[in-house]
């Protein structure tokens, strides 16, 4: 009798640590509910006043920044690309808020991401070059074509090339793409800054940045690298990095090859 006693209050404890923990998951599911909700909102009210109050000054400047005396010019000028800035970091949250919450589902085609990342990566040529850096692009054929959003891996393949060109101030950066077994996998290497070994954890938390790291531009938001994780997370990926502070990163992207989605049903005989 007392054996089974003892086995009643333990299934007992059990059942009752079971629902305290079920209710903490649901209660923190909520708050993350509320926080993407509130994250989402907050960005919709702040877009239109933005754009409405940066469109006058970017006419104004258009249209008669000549005759504007210069220091007016100047003024507006400033206040302009701080808007724009302003709206850029809305727009971002906006959009990650979408990705997080699952409203932005890839739509995977096949894609030919060989071509598709040479050619990105190609964009962003300029740029470096402008920075004295050199960008070697080294993407052979696949073997087959990779399932993808389009979209979606051109924001991954800007991200990672745009932050490589913003913490590297001397040598270059590398974009490779290989195929790996069934997965695809790519590597944005450059010899920049690099990223202490405590930050590395952190690194892909949505606002994180690390203080201090000296940077082309202080432009950004902190949430390029948390989007490029939700992005590739969508395509069943992963992504990491691997750094040594002064001597650069890489960044790596794995992804499967898959299956392209089809909103083609198959043909009724395929289903019988
Ligand atoms: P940000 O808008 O600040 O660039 P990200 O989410 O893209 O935001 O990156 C987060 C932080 O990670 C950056 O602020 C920077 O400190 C660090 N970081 C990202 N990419 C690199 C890189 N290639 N080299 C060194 N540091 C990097």
């Amino acid at each position: 009798h007392q054996l089974l006693a003892a086995q009643v209050a333990g299934a007992v404890t059990d059942a009752r640590a079971y629902a305290a923990e079920r209710a903490r998951a649901e209660a923190l599911a909520e708050l993350d509910r509320a926080k993407t909700t509130f994250f989402s909102d907050v960005s919709h009210e702040l877009r239109t006043p933005l754009t409405l109050l940066l469109a006058p000054i970017a006419d104004a400047l258009a249209d008669s920044g000549g005759e504007l005396p210069e220091p007016v010019r100047e003024r507006l000028t400033l206040a302009l690309r701080n808007g724009q800035r302003l709206k850029r970091l809305v727009d971002d949250l906006l959009e990650f808020v979408s990705i997080e919450a699952g409203r932005t589902a890839a739509v995977r085609v096949a894609t030919d991401l060989a071509a598709c990342t040479g050619e990105l990566a190609g964009v962003l040529r300029a740029a470096a070059e402008r920075a004295g850096l050199t960008l070697d692009v080294d993407c052979p054929p696949l073997p087959r074509p990779a399932a993808v959003d389009p979209r979606m891996w051109e924001k991954v393949v800007l991200n990672l090339v745009a932050n490589a060109v913003k913490y590297t101030f001397v040598g270059g950066i590398t974009v490779s793409l290989r195929a790996e077994g069934d997965e695809v996998v790519l590597r944005v290497a450059d010899t920049g800054v690099g990223i202490p070994a405590a930050e590395l954890p952190a690194l892909f938390e949505r606002f994180h940045r690390v203080t201090g790291s000296p940077a082309r531009s202080r432009e950004g938001t902190g949430l390029g690298l948390a989007m490029v994780r939700e992005l590739v997370a969508l395509h069943g990926g992963t992504v990491e990095v691997e750094s040594e502070p002064g001597a650069g990163s890489t960044f790596t992207v794995r992804l499967p090859f898959g299956e392209p989605d089809t909103d083609t049903p198959p043909p009724a005989s395929a289903a019988a």
